[in-house]
């Protein structure tokens, strides 16, 4: 890497993939330097992560009046609500952004970094899954880079490095396949919120860790890779992979397959983005976790069960029909998770219920960010609507 260090902001400093970009900057002392930390309500880390990084600027976006108390006693300089996010993601000594708010609220962020000339290390499903039509042409037109932070993404973009994109047939992510993988039908309706929220390899919050069982996130991720790598929906494919050791493959036209393996940890995508084009040495580090071949018993490669598992399919159709249907599928799926683990509806009723909003949604083709909201907002008010309307009968429903 070049020898000043690489200034980044990280959106989201004090969530999951925050905190874990944390411990890659304090891995590698001299390498990079955290210009602006910006998080919502978490003000304890927060204030924890500004004595130890100095940062130039601080912001909480809540606009809680409890947090703003906590705000005057730990962090009396910091910058509060909303806009603290976009002045993180825009400030002048920031090269890179990571972009590791959950929901909408990086979107905007996102734009406007990506128009102030900044690097974009993306952890953000939403922007892409939900915005990709807003945000990969704005980031073409200002020659911007936008690095995938997620596992699989970031597996696909190491195979794709140096190779050309007309010769890539298709792009394959790999899923766990999640703790139901086995499971028939019958019993995955009987799957009680605590078995669900055991996931095999990955720790993740609730709402991942659903949508990881569930296949939804990988549907996520097929339409997040659309639009990453500009590859249609055709050449797209899922694969399980149980040991979660390889994070993705690319095949070629010359039957040619690239695949990336490590042991299953969100630091290493974190840091390939936050380096990149270097790779940082780990050896020595308390980030590092070499692949030992031999403690590897096998890799296992299978076919996703599609009648098992709808939400793949579900997110491919919303993929391919594009406009406001991905807003919608977003917005349905969080109402739905949220109904699970609130005990009010049963695992295989989250798709019943994405499924049924996408029938009654009138697609907007080229949405603005508005209109991106508003289907989203539509689609968790709707599945709410649905889900109070339905009768516990109907729930025997084959
Ligand atoms: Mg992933």
């Amino acid at each position: 890497m070049a020898d000043s260090p690489r200034r980044i902001a990280v959106l989201g400093s004090t969530g999951s993939i925050g905190r874990q970009t944390l411990d890659v900057v304090r891995a590698f002392p001299g390498a990079f330097r955290v210009v602006a930390l910006a998080a919502r309500g978490n003000v304890a880390l927060l204030a924890e992560q500004a004595r130890e990084f100095a940062p130039e600027l601080v912001a909480c976006t809540s606009e809680d009046a409890e947090v703003r108390r906590q705000l005057d006693a730990l962090l009396p300089r910091a910058m509060r609500g909303p806009d603290g996010l976009m002045a993180a993601a825009t400030h002048a000594d920031v090269e890179m952004v990571v972009a590791a708010t959950s929901g909408l609220v990086g979107v905007e962020p996102t734009l406007a970094a990506i128009r102030a000339g900044k690097t974009i290390a993306l952890a953000n499903k939403e922007t892409l899954v939900m915005a990709g039509h807003l945000v990969m042409p704005e980031a073409r037109r200002h020659g911007v880079e936008i690095l995938p932070v997620d596992s699989e993404h970031s597996a696909l973009w190491q195979c794709l490095r140096g190779e050309r994109h007309a010769e890539v047939r298709k792009l394959i992510i790999t899923a766990s396949g999640g703790p139901f993988r086995g499971m028939s039908r019958e019993q995955m309706r009987e799957v009680t919120v605590e078995q669900a929220l055991h996931h095999p390899t990955w720790n993740m919050g609730p709402k991942v860790t659903i949508d990881s069982a569930t296949l939804m996130n990988k549907g996520l991720e097929v339409i997040e890779a659309h639009w990453l790598f500009a590859m249609p929906y055709e050449q797209i494919e899922v694969v399980v992979q149980p040991q979660s050791i390889v994070h993705s493959m690319v095949e070629y036209v010359d039957d040619s397959i690239k695949m990336q393996a490590s042991l299953p940890s969100m630091h290493l995508p974190i840091q390939d983005a936050l380096s990149y084009p270097a790779r940082l040495d780990r050896a020595g580090t308390p980030l590092a976790r070499e692949l030992r071949w031999h403690e590897v018993a096998r890799l296992e490669f299978a076919a996703v069960d599609r009648e098992r598992f709808p939400c793949l399919d579900l997110a491919y159709a919303a993929g391919r029909r594009g406009g406001t249907a991905p807003a919608v599928l977003v917005g349905a799926d969080e109402t739905a998770v949220a109904l699970f683990l609130a005990g009010k509806i049963r695992l295989p009723e989250i798709a019943e219920l994405i499924g049924a909003a996408l029938e009654r949604h009138t697609v907007i083709a080229e949405p603005s960010l508005a209109d991106v909201q508003a289907a989203s907002q539509w689609a968790q008010d709707e599945v709410a609507r649905l889900a109070g309307e339905r009768p516990p009968e109907s729930h025997a429903k084959g």
